[in-house]
């Protein structure tokens, strides 16, 4: 069984993926308190679902072939690696958005990562696992810092050169509300620095505050 915040399909909104339909299944609970969170309630459990019941819903969405395991922390629950296996096994592609913060040697290489680092402004920078840059493959995973201010911006840049990750994908995300776009992309241009800028894609087409989409 596993706790489950909710399940639905909407527009990838953020990763190399955006703007790709995706089924998202978003897991219940959190270890962390970022100060920006936009998904508080999924703190809590809604429903409480076998893995079979979690397929036949992911099924009602078919065509869609891309699932998105997100939270929360979907690495709380250790079941989760089940239902990664079995869709797999089904033929799905899989995302797994993590905090960074828990161990990710236990997932397959089959699943396509995207790990935060967590940043001053989330007031949980001390959260990430350091281990987990070895886990991280270069080829396919993504490391995401979600970005408050030019504080933030630069603690992430340090980071980013110290643990020489320049070939790897980058995300670099302004929260909405916090950060304006153009003040983060003038930063990454006049630095040159070799990072993807992404915005929550979903919080345009839809309200911001909306659950579901
Ligand atoms: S890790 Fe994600 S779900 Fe957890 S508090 Fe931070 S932003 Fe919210």
């Amino acid at each position: 069984m596993l706790n489950i915040s909710e399940i639905f399909c909407s527009i990838q909104g953020e990763s190399t993926y955006a703007g790709l339909p995706c089924i998202f299944v978003r897991l219940a609970g959190c270890n962390l308190r970022c100060d920006y969170c936009d998904t508080v309630y999924s703190y809590k459990n809604e429903i409480t679902l076998t893995i079979d019941d979690i397929i036949k819903k992911v099924k009602e969405y078919a065509p869609v072939k891309l699932v998105e395991i997100t939270g929360g922390e979907p690495l709380m629950q250790p079941k989760v690696c089940q239902l990664i296996e079995t869709l797999n096994n089904d033929g799905y592609k899989i995302l797994l958005e993590t905090n960074g913060s828990i161990s990710l040697e236990n997932i397959p290489e089959y699943v396509i990562k995207i790990v935060d680092v967590k940043c001053p402004g989330s007031g949980e920078e001390k959260s990430f696992s350091l281990e987990n840059l070895e886990c991280i493959n270069q080829e396919k995973d993504e490391i995401k810092f979600v970005l408050t201010d030019n504080f933030d911006y630069n603690w992430a840049k340090d980071f980013v050169l110290k643990s020489k990750l320049n070939d790897y994908e980058i995300l670099f995300s302004p929260v909405s509300d916090k950060l304006n776009p153009q003040d983060l992309a003038k930063w990454i241009i006049d630095d040159k620095l070799n990072v993807r800028m992404q915005l929550q894609l979903h919080k345009f087409i839809w309200d911001k505050n909306k659950r579901g989409v």
